[in-house]
């Protein structure tokens, strides 16, 4: 097979010979090399000549180009799909696999240094950045931590594993968390919102509690570590946001809990609530007062973290009834 000189396609059998086919290349359709399939080239006259001379016409391609370079990544077009394909299902393998796995080994291994270090970061750059001291009286902060001390003692951790820790909230207003290492911080703003209700304080401070027992925040923070690792592995990149997660401490406030790890630290409420002889569904009652006082969108508040949404209340008394808590 012989192909033209120029932008006109012959097609003749033997050198010098009349050409069979003659076609416009610009309305000529030549099919894309796969293997050793025959070429198909289609003349507009609707013609059909085929030939196992593959290299004959990309060579021919190539110097005149329906342009050798839109040609080779028409050529690659259906393998760069199966590859981008096939990272993305990979990237999600290892985000449904291998980050959830990572994560639990991470948890498992690192050692109360680490969350105490991360914690201790953390607070300090809360504390030159959001926190006031707390203007709770000394009396009124006694009777809270006495309080908690026993709802904490009946904890798995026990009273030891825990640092309560009185702040003035400012613009994160009534709210509170727990730090990995069990430091947990309550806002002046929250104590006044529960308006002496000691049930409310500490059925909020007992799901904190949830929060350091199951290491929900230290969970969160590899997670998004994790998914950070993943956005470099395919962008080359973390961003902005990940950069954030890596080094800001103050990160992990702003990472809310998952609906699962919000409804396992309710559950550990009402049951250390009942324990300690306390109203196990006070923690639902906070969600409701909280609603009423501020509305659905707290802003910065609790209720950001916390969505408290009817089910989560109906769910808080469920719990309460099934470990046979006394429920009006
Ligand atoms: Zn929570």
């Amino acid at each position: 097979m012989l192909l033209g000189a120029d932008k006109t396609l012959y097609v003749r059998l033997a050198a010098g010979g009349d050409p069979v086919c003659v076609g416009d290349l610009a309305r000529t359709e030549i099919s894309a090399r796969v293997g050793r399939v025959p070429r198909r080239i289609t003349f507009a006259d609707g013609s059909l000549f085929e030939t196992v001379d593959n290299d004959a016409v990309d060579l021919w391609l190539k110097k005149h180009g329906k342009s050798g370079f839109v040609h080779e990544l028409e050529h690659f077009h259906p393998r760069l799909i199966a590859l981008v394909v096939a990272i993305f299902m990979l990237a999600g393998l290892i985000y449904r696999y291998a980050v959830p796995a990572l994560v639990e080994v991470a948890v498992l291994v690192t050692p109360p240094a680490v969350t105490q270090w991360m914690a201790s970061g953390t607070l300090l750059s809360l504390d030159q950045a959001v926190f006031d001291d707390s203007k709770l009286p000394d009396s009124r902060q006694a009777e809270i931590r006495e309080a908690f001390n026993e709802v904490a003692a009946l904890s798995s951790r026990g009273g030891d594993g825990y640092n309560l820790n009185f702040r003035l909230g400012g613009v994160i207003g009534p709210n509170a968390f727990a730090l990995p290492d069990g430091t947990l911080v309550i806002t002046d703003e929250l104590i006044e919102l529960a308006d002496g209700d000691m049930d409310m304080i500490i059925g909020v401070l007992a799901h904190e509690i949830g929060h350091v027992e199951r290491e929900h925040s230290l969970r969160q923070l590899y997670r998004a570590a994790g998914m950070a690792g993943l956005i470099m592995l395919i962008a080359g990149d973390v961003g902005a946001a990940g950069e954030d997660i890596l080094t800001n401490g103050a990160a992990l406030m702003s990472l809310s809990h998952s609906r699962d790890a919000e409804n396992e630290a309710d559950r550990i409420s009402v049951e250390l609530m009942a324990k300690a002889g306390r109203d196990p569904r006070a923690i639902g009652r906070f969600f409701a007062r909280l609603e009423e006082k501020l509305g659905l969108d707290g802003e910065s508040s609790f209720l950001s973290t916390h969505p408290g949404t009817t089910e989560r209340r109906q769910a808080i008394d469920d719990h309460a009834r099934s470990i046979g808590a006394a429920v009006p």
